[in-house]
C-alpha cells in the first residue's frame, strides 16, 4: 500500500464534509469528491437535535449555527382537530449542554463547507467530481468518475481508503449490493417555507395529526426575516396513501395533490391551509428508506451516513446519525494502527445502532404520541387528553425514542 494515497471521501454533504472537519482535527489527511459543480444554499429546514448539535460543537461551529438558526423552546404535539396532546422543553430549555436549532438546510450546509475550505484548504474539495465505480486491489481503491454535463469521463484516483457518503442513491452502494432499492410505504411528503407571523411560542417545533389522516409538521428556522417581526416558517405535510405513486425528489409540488386533505384544518391558533398556500416555493418529496444492510464495509470501502442507513426523515435524525457515523471513524482511524481493523470496528459499532432507528422511525417515531391519542379518542375531538392519557405516559413514548436514538439527556454533555 502507498501511504501517499489519501483517504477520499465521495460526497459533500452533511456526513462527508464533518467527516473531513473531524478526520482534520485528528491530523488525519483526507480529499472530498463531490458529484455538483458549486455547493450551493438549497433545501428547506432541518432540527439539529442535541446529539447532532454536541458533534458540531465539538466540530467548533456551535456559534455559526447559532447566529443563523431559531433555537427550539418547546416540542408540541396536537390532533388533526388542533387539540393539545403533549408538550415538552427541548434542548438547553430541557437541561441539554447545547440547544436543539431549526436551521436552514442550505445553511447548515455552507457552514460545514466554509470550514472545510478554511481548515483544510479549497483544493481538497474536488467538485464536479460524480463518483461511477471503483476497483478495489490489495494496494487500494481506484475510483472512477464523470463530469456533470460532459461526455468525457474525469481522470480516476487512486485511494487508501474510500468512505462512500454520496447519500441516499450511493453510487457506491449500488455497486456493493447491486439490488439496491428504496423502500416505499405510500408515505409521501410536500414541504415549503412561508413568511409567516410567529406560531404559538415562535420558537416551537409543532406537529399536528398523524400520517393516515394527514400530518403537519411545522417550525420556524429564520426570525425577523422582512424586519416586521415575521418568521421564516418551515412545514412539511405528509400523507399515506397505500395506492399512492412515489413522490419524486425535491421537484416542485403541486397544491391540488395534497391541500384538500388539510382543507379544514383551521384554529384559533393556526390557519393550517393558509400557511400552505403563502408558500414561496413547494417540494415534494417521497419518505423512503431502505432496509439495513448486512455490511457496509468491503475492504477499503465504507459506508456513511444516508449511503449507509437512510431513514424516514420523521424524528428529525439523519444529519445527527451521520455526524456521529463520522467522528466514530475518525476516532478509530486515530486510536487503531490498521486502519481496515477501524473500518470493520466502525461497522460494529454504528451498523446496529443505526438500523434500530430505521426501525423505529418506521414503526414509533415521536409521532407515535398523536397516533396513540387518536387511538384512545377514536380519532375524534375530545374535552382534555388527561381524560385518556397523562402527560407521563406520552413523555414516555418520546423518551423512549431518544434513547433509541442516542439523545436521552445526558447531564454531563
Ligand atoms: C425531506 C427530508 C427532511 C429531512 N429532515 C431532517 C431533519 O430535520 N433533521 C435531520 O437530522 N435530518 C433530516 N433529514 C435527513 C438528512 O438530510 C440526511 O440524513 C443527511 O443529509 C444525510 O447526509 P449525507 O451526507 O449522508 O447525504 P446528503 O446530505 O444527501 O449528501 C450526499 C452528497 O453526495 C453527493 N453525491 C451524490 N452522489 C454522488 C456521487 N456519485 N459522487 C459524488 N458525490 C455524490 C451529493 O451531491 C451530496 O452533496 C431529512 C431528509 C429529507 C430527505
Amino acid at each position: 500500500m502507498s501511504h501517499q494515497d489519501p483517504i477520499a471521501i465521495v460526497g459533500g454533504g452533511i456526513a462527508g464534509l464533518s467527516l473531513a472537519l473531524a478526520l482534520h482535527q485528528r491530523g488525519i489527511p483526507c480529499e472530498v469528491f463531490e458529484a455538483v459543480p458549486d455547493v450551493k444554499e438549497i433545501g428547506v429546514g432541518i432540527t439539529l437535535l442535541p446529539h447532532a448539535m454536541r458533534e458540531l460543537t465539538d466540530l467548533g461551529l456551535q456559534p455559526a449555527l447559532e447566529a443563523v438558526a431559531i433555537e427550539n423552546l418547546e416540542s408540541v404535539f396536537f390532533n388533526r382537530y388542533g387539540q393539545f396532546i403533549y408538550s415538552e422543553p427541548r434542548g438547553r430549555h430541557a437541561g441539554y449542554a447545547v440547544p436543539e436549532l431549526g436551521i436552514h438546510r442550505g445553511k447548515l450546509h455552507r457552514i460545514l463547507y466554509e470550514a472545510v475550505c478554511e481548515r483544510l484548504g479549497a483544493e481538497h474539495v474536488h467538485t464536479q467530481h460524480r463518483c461511477s465505480g471503483f476497483d478495489q486491489d490489495e494496494g487500494g481503491v481506484t475510483l472512477h468518475f464523470q463530469r456533470i454535463g460532459e461526455g468525457e469521463p474525469a481522470p480516476s484516483v487512486r485511494a487508501r481508503l474510500v468512505v462512500a457518503c454520496d447519500g441516499v442513491n450511493s453510487a457506491i452502494r449500488r455497486q456493493l449490493f447491486p439490488n439496491d432499492a428504496v423502500c416505499f410505504a405510500g408515505i409521501n411528503t410536500w414541504r415549503g417555507v412561508t413568511v409567516h407571523k410567529p406560531i404559538l411560542t415562535g420558537k416551537s417545533y409543532i406537529r399536528i395529526g398523524s400520517i393516515d389522516t394527514g400530518k403537519m409538521v411545522i417550525y420556524p428556522i429564520v426570525d425577523n426575516v422582512d424586519g416586521q417581526g415575521n418568521q421564516l416558517i418551515n412545514w412539511v405535510a405528509e400523507t399515506r396513501r397505500p395506492d399512492a405513486k412515489m413522490n419524486d425528489w425535491n421537484r416542485p409540488g403541486n397544491l391540488d395533490d395534497f391541500l384538500p386533505t388539510f382543507a379544514d384544518w383551521r384554529y384559533d391558533w393556526l390557519d393550517v391551509p393558509e400557511l400552505i398556500r403563502g408558500a414561496q416555493h413547494i417540494f415534494e418529496y417521497p419518505m423512503v428508506d431502505k432496509d439495513a444492510l448486512p455490511s457496509w464495509t468491503h475492504g477499503r470501502v465504507t459506508l456513511m451516513g444516508d449511503a449507509a442507513h437512510p431513514m424516514y426523515p420523521r424524528g428529525s435524525n439523519g444529519s445527527a446519525q451521520a455526524l456521529l457515523d463520522a467522528r466514530t471513524l475518525a476516532d478509530l482511524l486515530a486510536q487503531t494502527p490498521d486502519e481496515l481493523q477501524a473500518l470493520q470496528r466502525y461497522e460494529a459499532i454504528r451498523l446496529p445502532v443505526t438500523a434500530q432507528v430505521v426501525q423505529t422511525n418506521r414503526t414509533q417515531p415521536p409521532d407515535a404520541i398523536i397516533m396513540k391519542a387518536d387511538e384512545l379518542s377514536g380519532g375524534r375531538p375530545f374535552n382534555h387528553i388527561d381524560d385518556l392519557i397523562s402527560q407521563e405516559q406520552l413523555r414516555a413514548i418520546s423518551d423512549r425514542y431518544k434513547q433509541i436514538a442516542g439523545f436521552a439527556l445526558d447531564k454531563r454533555r
